[in-house]
C-alpha cells in the first residue's frame, strides 16, 4: 500500500532530507586517502545528531552503524570499520535520517583522490542516470517510467544495472511501497500521484550486473570485482517539477564531467 504524505509529513521529511544531504557532504569533504571508514560513519551521525535527526540505518535489521559505505567493488551495505581509503579509490555512503518518526534517505559516491578517468566515467554515468530518472517523477506517470529512464540510459553507455536490489518509497517506514526497480518497461507500475515520496536509487556496476553478499551477512559486491556506484536521492511528487528532498549543496559535475566523456 502506498502512503500519500501530509503537509506536515512532508516538511518533517524535508528537514531529514537535509540532514541526509549535510551528513552525505560532510563525509564526502573527509573521504581522503588514509581516512577509514569508521570515521566518516561518525561524522554522518554527528552531522544528523546536530538536526535533531537519529540514524535510521542503525539497528535497522540488525545493521551496526549510522552508515552504509561501500568501497570500490562493494556495491551497497557495507559495514564502516578501520579499512582506509586509498588514493583513487571511489567510496559509496547511504545514510538516513530519522525525526518525528518519519525518514529520510540519501546516497553518494565520492572520489578519493584522483581515480582513473574510467572510473570517474562510471561516477559521472550513474548520477546523470538518476537524473534522467528523477525527470520521470510526475504526476500521471508511472513507476516502470522511471526505471525504464535508468536502466535505459546506463546501458546505453555500456554498464549494468544491479537487479538484486531496488529503490523505494519511505515515509514512516525506512522502506514503504512502492519499490523502484532500477530497470523495467515504460508504462507499467504504479501510478504517481502528488504527495508519493520515493527513493530513486540506480546502483550501477562497471562490469557484469551480477552480484554476492559477503560473510559479513551485509557487504553486497559485484561477483566479477568490477566497481560499482550508488547515488540515491529522496524525491516527493507534485503537481509540477519533482522535489528533491536530499538536494545536496555540491555541483552536479563535480567529477570534471563534459557531456562528450559521458556519450562517449
Ligand atoms: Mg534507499
Amino acid at each position: 500500500m502506498i502512503h500519500l504524505k501530509t503537509a506536515p509529513e512532508l516538511e518533517t521529511m524535508r528537514r531529514c532530507g537535509r540532514a541526509v544531504a549535510e551528513a552525505l557532504k560532510a563525509m564526502g569533504e573527509a573521504a581522503r586517502p588514509d581516512a577509514q571508514t569508521q570515521e566518516l560513519n561518525e561524522i554522518g551521525e554527528s552531522v544528523l545528531a546536530s538536526h535533531g535527526a537519529a540514524p535510521s540505518f542503525k539497528g535497522y535489521r540488525g545493521f551496526p552503524a549510522a552508515v552504509c559505505i561501500s568501497v570500490n567493488e562493494e556495491v551497497v551495505h557495507g559495514i564502516p570499520g578501520d579499512r582506509p581509503l586509498r588514493e583513487g579509490d571511489i567510496v559509496g555512503l547511504d545514510i538516513g535520517a530519522q525525526i518525528d518518526g518519519l525518514n529520510g534517505d540519501g546516497a553518494w559516491t565520492f572520489q578519493v583522490g584522483e581515480v582513473s578517468r574510467e572510473v570517474r566515467r562510471l561516477l559521472n554515468v550513474t548520477e546523470e542516470s538518476l537524473y534522467q530518472g528523477i525527470a520521470q517523477a510526475r504526476t500521471g506517470r508511472r513507476i516502470g517510467d522511471i526505471s525504464h529512464a535508468v536502466q535505459s540510459y546506463v546501458e546505453r553507455n555500456g554498464y549494468s544495472v544491479v537487479r538484486d536490489l531496488v529503490g523505494h518509497g519511505i515515509g514512516r517506514g525506512l522502506h514503504e511501497d512502492p519499490s523502484v526497480p532500477n530497470f523495467g518497461r515504460p508504462g507499467t507500475g504504479a501510478r504517481l500521484r502528488p504527495g508519493m515520496t520515493i527513493c530513486i536509487e540506480p546502483m550501477i556496476n562497471q562490469g557484469k550486473a551480477g552480484v554476492r553478499v559477503l560473510k559479513d551477512r551485509w557487504t553486497v559486491v559485484t561477483r566479477d570485482r568490477r566497481v560499482s556506484a550508488h547515488f540515491e536521492h529522496m524525491v516527493c511528487v507534485t503537481d509540477g517539477a519533482p522535489e528533491i528532498m536530499t538536494a545536496l549543496d555540491i555541483s552536479r559535475g563535480g567529477y570534471g564531467q563534459t557531456q562528450a566523456e559521458t556519450e562517449n
